[in-house]
């Protein structure tokens, strides 16, 4: 199967092998994996990113799949990413499971993908932003980017998307939620998930509230101003609300040329990632055993890391 044109063609199946040998850690597949992504470039780029995070149980995965649902009955492709901090340890569990998003996964203009199950938050980051470019080049306009929001991975993830959604629990307190404000920041919008049954009323005060918190943020360098929303998975209510917000969103970043500018910003930052992460692997590996253990015993007798990495 010549992979590149059956992805240009829409060909799921193509696209997750393409994904697949993105991920792949052997030497064999990195350069069959660089120059199938260089040729996807090309056709590239015309979508828009979003990032979904929140704590586990917050209704992200619900939420996904009835966003999915709207937006492919209005004849968009949608694709669902994950980025999985604690996918080394659980092998994916906590967004690996496609069977959560059942309709979704089963519907011909939806692809769902798993995190990759090995590599550090960065790296993994970095071969989710690849394979953003892989589902753009199959014809998907809409990626959505989930991850669980722990800490670390929202950081991330706004790295490669360009909009960033924080969905919230009403009436749970900040803290239990890990929500630091530095993620709040982040933002372009928090949503208020469960918004039905006994929880209406929680999650319209908690609307107001952090409406009234996000006043207090510096404005955002592009001129949006954050906004809260709240919504009901089951009961579908408030949904194409915040996807009219995102559209918004979307057409006025487009048009400002903002959107091509941070994308182009975050390209910048990749190089750097990169660069870093590669240096220092290769330095590493360089190092014989012989030299490690030379290493360690210098520790061992006292001297600090910052002496013995000087030395090398
Ligand atoms: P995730 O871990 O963030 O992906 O959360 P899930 O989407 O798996 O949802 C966690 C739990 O909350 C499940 O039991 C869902 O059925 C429930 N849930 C999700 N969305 C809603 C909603 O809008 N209303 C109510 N009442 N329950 C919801």
């Amino acid at each position: 199967m010549d992979l590149f044109k059956e992805i240009l063609n829409g060909n799921k199946v193509a696209l997750a092998k393409g994904i697949t040998l993105l991920e792949s850690s052997l030497d064999s597949d990195n350069k069959k994996a660089q120059s199938l992504l260089q040729k996807c470039l090309a056709h590239s780029g015309n979508s828009i990113r979003v990032g979904v995070t929140g704590v586990p149980g917050v209704g992200k995965s619900s939420f996904i799949e009835v966003l999915g649902k709207l937006l492919t009955s209005k004849g968009h492709k949608v694709a669902v990413l994950a980025i999985d901090p604690t996918s080394e340890k659980t092998q994916g569990s906590i967004l690996g499971d496609k069977s959560r998003m059942h309709q979704l996964s089963v519907d011909e203009n939806a692809f769902i993908r798993p995190s990759p199950t090995a590599g550090t938050l960065g790296g993994v980051a970095s071969k989710t932003k690849d394979s953003i470019v892989l589902c753009e080049a199959a014809g998907f306009d809409i990626i959505l980017v989930e991850t669980v929001g722990v800490g670390q991975s929202e950081t991330k993830v706004s790295t490669i998307c360009d909009f960033f959604l924080l969905l919230m629990l009403a009436g749970a307190g900040d803290e239990l939620q890990g929500i630091k404000r530095g993620i709040m920041e982040l933002a372009d919008m928090l949503v208020i998930t469960k918004t039905d049954g006994d929880n209406l009323q929680h999650s319209k005060n908690a609307k107001q509230e952090y409406q009234r918190a996000l006043h207090l943020f510096p404005a955002m360098e592009n001129g949006w101003t954050p906004k809260v929303s709240v919504c009901s998975s089951v009961e579908h209510t408030g949904i194409s609300e915040i996807w009219e917000i995102i559209s918004r969103f979307n057409k006025q970043m487009t048009s400002s040329n903002w959107k091509e500018e941070h994308r182009k910003k975050q390209n910048i930052y990749w190089l750097h990632h990169t660069i870093k992460e590669e240096l220092g692997n290769k330095i590493y590996n360089s190092l014989s055993e012989e030299n490690i253990e030379k290493l360690e015993e210098k520790l061992m007798s006292g001297k600090s890391i910052f002496q013995i990495m000087e030395k090398i």
